[in-house]
């Protein structure tokens, strides 16, 4: 995500090849600050990115981990909606046993991300482990590039999953289909799925408190 001040306006943008992520991040966003949803744009390398404008939203978004921290633990709710945001984001589900794995140079991040689900959801995730170094190629559509970080992951285990799809799930309808399909669940799976949204978050009415 890229946070830039132009014309007195601080301007959000989130670029992403995942065209579902991006519409599923502007459709939150756009709840959050009761505004419509936003024009989708596509790059020439077949990118999608939204841009919003919104001070409190770029003030709010630029704390600390350790700032976030109350917020994101507010509820159970809010706590599985920050989970579910990190791996529709960063996440990935084993095609065979649904394993599902989350990846971030952040080993801050991710240590925190992995005590989550244990801490308050009674789910077990591991990690995070090493997975690839600094200086290793990565090669991205035809085209090379040279690590800048270490990378990590964590993992929620195969007999955790049906817990982690109950209790947090997958917003991202291609990661979330290739969770039920491992799970052998059907079509129709989805209404049992995670996805609850706190209702006692109004970001709006706290702007004035400091977010
Ligand atoms: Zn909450």
């Amino acid at each position: 995500m890229n946070a830039r001040l132009g014309n007195h306006q601080y301007r959000i943008r989130l670029k992403a090849k995942d065209k579902q992520f991006v519409e599923e991040f502007d459709r939150r966003v756009s709840t959050v600050l009761s505004s419509r949803v936003h024009k989708l744009w596509k790059t020439k390398d077949s990118e999608f990115y939204v841009e919003i404008g919104s001070y409190l939203l770029y003030s709010f978004l630029r704390r600390s981990l350790q700032e976030l921290k109350p917020f994101i633990e507010h509820c159970e709710s809010c706590t599985s909606a920050f989970i579910r945001g990190f791996f529709d984001s960063a996440g990935c589900v084993d095609k065979v046993w649904g394993r599902i794995s989350g990846s971030n140079s952040d080993l801050s991040l991710l240590g925190y991300t992995q005590l989550l689900p244990s801490k308050f959801l009674g789910i077990k995730a591991r990690g995070p482990y090493l997975v690839t170094r600094r200086g290793s190629i990565l090669t991205r559509r035809g085209k090379s590039y040279v690590r800048k970080g270490d990378c990590y992951s964590i993992y929620v285990a195969c007999s955790e999953v049906m817990e982690f799809w109950h209790k947090i799930g997958l917003a991202i309808e291609r990661k979330r289909l290739r969770l039920e399909h491992a799970m052998g669940l059907g079509e129709d799976a989805s209404v049992g799925a995670g996805g609850g949204t706190c209702t006692r978050h109004d970001f709006a009415s706290r702007a004035g408190s400091g977010i």
